[in-house]
């Protein structure tokens, strides 16, 4: 078969997952809470599926989750979306940023990622005809501005950003978006913000969606992701903002690619948004696990990163007492679930080239029980 994306496997997610579930261990690698959400988010799916919430949905999404998220957006980021024309309801983040890629992104436009990055982007950019611009993040991981300002060029058609920064929990400051917004402000650059882990910032640190900045929010896709949000990441809802026009771009192409998305779930979304403790509780809720397990893997050899948002741990191997210590990154994390019963993400999986730094990346969305299962058994190495 004559592939579209000759270089492109099965994602590092799915193997991994399929590698720790082959091992029976302890799955740290791809990205989803190992608890149940609110049992009153499954009462709201309940009461939408009784109440004949079963067919098709207006294409852009519920109207009742729509103008929720008006509200939510509005009280956090201080900026309105009109419900009827600057939001729509997504089959998740992934399908978002597709949707939006395609939607802005035409044959030989040049499209800005900054890497390590979320590994359906250039993928994405490439399936749309579009070249993908690798600028690295600084070794913090923090963007570098200078280099995205040189890599600005007549061709540049779209930049995706993402903060918190998945895998490095990396979090923007406000200067950086202010910094951004200045660079942009010459250019006609479309601004893709991959904003799924909004409410897991921690220590006090603010959340600076593109929404917050006018210069930014006038030219920007926001996608959101309900999944993160509320530990329900296999219901695959999520949501974008952008300007009217933008959005009818956008629009243009969700529906001839999904049409619409699971009605009941959005019922019950909108409802349970009506409440706004859960996602304002979730940054102490996750902090507390990031304290326990950085406190537990303090106790061993692994280097640990920052982390000041998002549900991901990166750490370094490179100082293990174990002569695997030295295999390249995908093969430590091979061996790591094979052999030590924990599973983990390799950072290679990130980068265009691949390249290794002995980094891994764990999820700490886990339940006590878990993190401490995987601390006592990395507490080996
Ligand atoms: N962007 C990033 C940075 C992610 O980490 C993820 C999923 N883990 C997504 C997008 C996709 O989100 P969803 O599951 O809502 O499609
Ligand atoms: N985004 C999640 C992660 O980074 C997983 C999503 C996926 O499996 N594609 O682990």
């Amino acid at each position: 078969v004559r592939s579209r994306l000759p270089a492109v496997g099965t994602t590092i997610f799915t193997v991994m997952s399929a590698l720790a579930n082959e091992c029976a261990a302890v799955n740290l690698g791809q990205g989803f809470p190992d608890f149940d959400c609110d049992p009153r988010l499954l009462d709201a799916v309940e009461a939408a599926l009784r109440a004949g919430h079963n067919q098709y949905p207006p294409m852009p999404g519920v109207p009742a989750l729509r103008q929720a998220l008006a509200r939510k957006t509005e009280a956090l980021y201080g900026r309105r979306y009109d419900p009827e024309h600057e939001i729509t309801v997504t089959a998740g983040a992934t399908q978002a940023i597709f949707s939006a890629i395609l939607a802005v992104v035409q044959p030989g436009d040049e499209v800005i990622v900054l890497e390590p990055c979320y590994d359906s982007y250039v993928p994405n950019i490439e399936l749309a005809g579009g070249v993908a611009v690798r600028v690295p993040l600084r070794a913090d991981f923090g963007p570098d501005l200078d280099a995205i300002a040189a890599a600005i060029g007549p061709r540049t058609r779209a930049m995706l950003i993402n903060s918190p920064h998945n895998p490095s929990g990396r979090v923007w400051q406000r200067a950086d978006m202010l910094r951004l917004q200045e660079l942009l402000a010459p250019t006609e650059v479309i601004l893709i913000s991959d904003e799924v882990y909004e409410h897991m910032v921690f220590d006090g640190q603010l959340h600076q969606s593109a929404a917050r900045f006018a210069g930014l929010a006038a030219r920007a896709l926001v996608v959101s992701s309900f999944g993160k949000t509320f530990h329900v990441t296999g219901w695959k809802v999520g949501s974008v903002l952008a300007p009217a026009p933008l959005m009818a771009e956008f629009r243009k192409v969700h529906q001839f690619n999904v049409f619409t998305v699971n009605t009941p779930m959005q019922h019950a979304l909108a409802a349970y948004l009506a409440d706004p403790a859960p996602y304002l509780q979730l940054p102490d809720f996750y902090a507390a696990k990031r304290d326990r397990f950085r406190a537990g893997l303090a106790r061993t050899r692994f280097e640990l990163l920052p982390c000041e948002g998002t549900y991901f741990q990166c750490v370094r191997y490179a100082h293990l007492a174990v002569p695997e210590r030295d295999l390249p990154e995908t093969e430590f994390c091979r061996w790591l679930t094979r052999e030590i019963g924990v599973a983990a993400i390799p950072l290679s999986a990130f980068y265009g080239d691949g390249r290794e730094q002995r980094l891994i990346r764990f999820c700490f969305a886990k339940r006590e029980a878990t993190l401490e299962a995987a601390l006592l058994r990395l507490a080996r190495l």
